[in-house]
């Protein structure tokens, strides 16, 4: 090797040596900020697994609180029910219990105003008159008592019903009335529900009794009944029933008191009936998990909807 050569190789070891010291400088600067990354870290997860502890505790005693509540609630809603059947339980007895002498009373009424009707003066045989209509009625209130009462504590199981065939008997009960009246009732094909098929048949005949009944005079009642579901994905799982009229009508702020017990909206000597069928469809549809309402304007007929689970 030639000196020039020597000084040469000298000058590039000490070009390698100056880097080579600047790398190292570099890499411990950059050690020493991964240390102090790594020392953040761990404060950093220190701090996020204290977090999450106190977290877990709120949560675990939120979920205590709510599965009191909730036994608390479940305990309440017990108590409800059991209230509740006890209270139907008394009604049925007491209104089964009722019907006996009750009948004592109105047959015998009647059979005095049949026998000495002619032998009383007018104001005996206008008592007599009210008399003997005041048994019936009593007698009336009593049998939509005893039918309320009966949903809860005489219903079936619900089983797979073919709901067209409970229409169709509910229609064969109308026969009379729907021929006296003109009526035409149509129907959809109407689907398979789960349900007791004597209050389906009720609900059926109880609507389009009323559907009947309450008709614009002179207007002969076309009455449709159909099925389908909600077009929201989340109610697909209920079937909408809906039996419409070109009656009446109904003011919709009679909403909620057409449906309660001896509720009606007009006397009795304008439309027949003891306010008890609404009420009846809305316990029978309330056991089968539905709900029941209508829609209607005064003069334009009436839609009356259930739901019963799909
Ligand atoms: P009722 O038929 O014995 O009066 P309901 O409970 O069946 O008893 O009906 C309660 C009231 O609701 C009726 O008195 C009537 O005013 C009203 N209503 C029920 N159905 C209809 C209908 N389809 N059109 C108009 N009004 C109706």
């Amino acid at each position: 090797m030639t000196s020039s050569q020597s000084r040469d190789f000298r000058l590039a070891t000490l070009n390698i040596l100056e880097d080579f010291t600047g790398e190292k400088l570099r890499l411990e600067e950059t050690q020493r900020a991964l240390l102090n990354l790594l020392e953040d870290f761990d404060l950093e997860k220190t701090k996020v697994q204290k977090a999450r502890d106190v977290l877990e505790d709120r949560v675990a005693e939120r979920t205590t609180e709510l599965t009191q509540a909730n036994a608390r609630l479940q305990a309440a809603l017990a108590d409800v029910r059991r209230s509740n059947e006890e209270l139907e339980q008394f009604a049925y007895v007491a209104s089964h219990d009722l019907q006996e002498p009750l009948r004592m009373v109105s047959s015998y009424t009647q059979l005095l105003a049949r026998h000495f009707g002619d032998e009383l003066d007018d104001d005996a045989g206008k008592y007599m008159s009210y008399a003997v209509d005041g048994a019936k009625r009593m007698q009336q209130l009593i049998e939509g008592l005893l039918a309320y009462s009966r949903v809860g504590t005489r219903g079936k199981p619900l089983e797979v019903t073919d709901s067209h065939s409970m229409l169709e008997e509910a229609l064969r009960n109308l026969a009379a009335s729907v021929e006296e009246s003109g009526a035409v009732v149509t129907s959809d094909d109407l689907p398979a529900v789960r349900a007791d098929s004597t209050q389906l048949v009720q609900v059926f005949q109880n609507l389009v009794g009323n559907a009947v009944k309450f008709r614009k005079p002179d207007v002969p009642p076309r009455i449709h009944v159909s099925a389908g579901h909600e077009p929201a994905a989340e109610a697909a799982a209920e079937w909408i029933f809906s039996v419409h009229d070109n009656g009446i009508g109904i003011d919709p702020r009679y909403a909620d008191r057409i449906f309660a017990i001896f509720q009606r909206l007009h006397a009795r000597d304008e439309y027949p009936g003891a306010g008890i069928g609404l009420a009846l469809c809305k316990h029978i549809v309330e056991r089968h998990g539905g709900r029941i309402w209508f829609e209607s304007k005064p003069g334009e007929g009436s839609t009356f909807c259930f739901t019963l689970p799909d």
